[in-house]
């Protein structure tokens, strides 16, 4: 099948990979004219690095990155709230990969060259509309014109701003604001804790994020990524992945946040920049698959970066793409066979990451014990922690279960049919 993915970003790449490794004819179309590692940290959980694994690309990511040991939460004042093992700490078979963004999409960017063919991804292309059922003609904007692509099925993997999910539901506007703002970086620190630790410490008015997302190199030093959180009522402007702010804007509000085992006013001072972003979701839609287009990623479910998803939830959307197209009889069958497993799954996890997903016993222990506590076990109950993290792992479906079942359907298969057909479009 002639498949056209929109956007060269972490969806869109992993999509390539997968749908050319079933014998399928893909061509990716990026809007941007160059593609350079942006971002800060993010995260792989154990789901999506059991497809990235069927991929043969886990490993390299894994030295690229750090294999997460363990998630901890901490109060305000540095007290432990509750902690878990993670990835293959957890006894999964496979590991959670703390990694730069930039560095994740780099790396699968150069997967999809070396085995599609550098000439599958045409950047500088902008999506601009679909028309058609299948066979879709896709109309995109170059640097020299219009220009129109016929294929069989078309993905729009095109991010928080998709153009195609714009082009299906006019009226929805922009992403909705949580109330929050996240400020992003990244420092060069001593390892903290097992220096393979994911920390959150705080609660849902003032939050402190940060985990390694590289080795420790021959100065004792690593990659620190970190987020800084607070509630502000008023949005500061559209949000943007690469807006640089000063850091006086938050720094005093953590001031005080030196604990014994990580020094946070040292973090913040250290980063190089610092990246400001509204906390924004959109609400879950009632459809993403029309005829023999689709939504995926960002552009289907865009959640608030809580528990670690943005990055896994598209790459398990891969996952069920796949499996939604094998073995249907039209692109329009498979699309809806995908849309059925992965829509109310992960509408389930942008409602659940509103309410704050397994973060929540952080805000449960400022309301209880709101000056510290001496033992945790005098703030909850016996089980409650645990509950809470065992809910939200069924939520966003990494049971160790679940993992099991993951990428069993990328399998090499038919012979590669002929190019997406591109023609010069008269009418633009
Ligand atoms: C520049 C950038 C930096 C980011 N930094 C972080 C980070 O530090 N931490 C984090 O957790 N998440 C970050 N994200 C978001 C994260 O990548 C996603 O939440 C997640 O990986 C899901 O990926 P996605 O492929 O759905 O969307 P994205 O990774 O956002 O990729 C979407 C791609 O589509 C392209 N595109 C957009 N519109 C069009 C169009 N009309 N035509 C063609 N192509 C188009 C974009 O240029 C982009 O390459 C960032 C996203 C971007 C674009």
């Amino acid at each position: 099948m002639k498949i056209c993915i929109v956007g060269a970003g972490i969806g869109g790449c992993v999509a390539a990979l997968s749908l050319a490794r079933c014998g399928h004819d893909v061509e990716v179309y990026e809007a941007v004219q160059q593609l350079t590692p942006l971002g800060v940290g993010i995260n792989l959980l154990p789901h999506a690095v059991q497809v990235l694994e069927e991929l043969g690309l886990s490993g390299t990511l894994e030295s690229l990155g750090v294999a997460t040991r363990e998630l901890v939460y901490f109060n305000r004042h540095g007290q432990r709230i509750w902690g878990e093992s993670r990835g293959r700490f957890a006894g999964y078979p496979v590991p959670q990969i703390s990694i730069h963004r930039g560095v994740l999409q780099m790396e699968l960017l150069k997967a999809v060259h070396a085995r599609l063919g550098v000439e599958r991804v045409r950047i500088g292309h902008r999506f601009v509309s679909a028309e058609g059922n299948g066979p879709i003609r896709a109309r995109f904007m170059t640097g020299s014109g219009a220009i129109t692509v016929n294929a069989d099925m078309l993905i729009g993997a095109d991010g928080i701003h998709s153009r195609l999910r714009q082009q299906r539901y006019p009226q929805e506007g922009l992403p909705r604001y949580g109330g929050r703002i996240l400020w992003r970086a990244t420092s060069r620190g001593r390892p903290f804790l097992s220096g393979a630790s994911m920390i959150m410490a705080g609660h849902q008015q003032r939050k402190f994020v940060a985990y390694p997302i590289s080795a420790v190199d021959s100065d004792g030093l690593q990659t620190i990524n970190w987020i800084a959180e607070l509630s502000v009522e008023q949005m500061p402007g559209r949000e943007e992945w690469n807006k640089e702010v000063d850091r006086n804007v938050f720094a005093d509000q953590f001031a005080s946040w030196n604990f014994q085992w990580l020094d946070i006013p040292a973090l913040i001072a250290g980063a190089e920049r610092v990246y400001e972003f509204p906390l924004v979701d959109r609400d879950p839609l009632p459809a993403w698959s029309f005829g023999a287009t689709t939504l995926l990623g960002d552009a289907a479910h865009p959640m608030y970066p809580i528990g670690s998803n943005g990055a896994s939830q598209a790459i398990l959307d891969v996952d069920a793409l796949v499996k939604g197209i094998g073995g249907s009889s039209t692109a329009a069958i498979a699309l809806a066979r995908y849309e059925a497993a992965r829509l109310p799954a992960t509408a389930s996890i942008v409602l659940a990451n509103r309410g704050n997903g397994p973060e929540q016993c952080m805000q449960m222990a400022e309301e209880r014990a709101p000056d510290g506590f001496d033992r945790i076990q005098d703030v909850f109950a016996a089980g409650e922690l645990e509950a809470i993290a065992a809910r939200y792992k069924a939520v966003a479906g990494f049971s160790k279960e679940a993992v099991g079942a993951l990428g069993k359907a990328h399998r090499p298969g038919a012979p590669m049919a002929s190019q997406p057909t591109q023609t010069d479009d008269v009418s633009a």
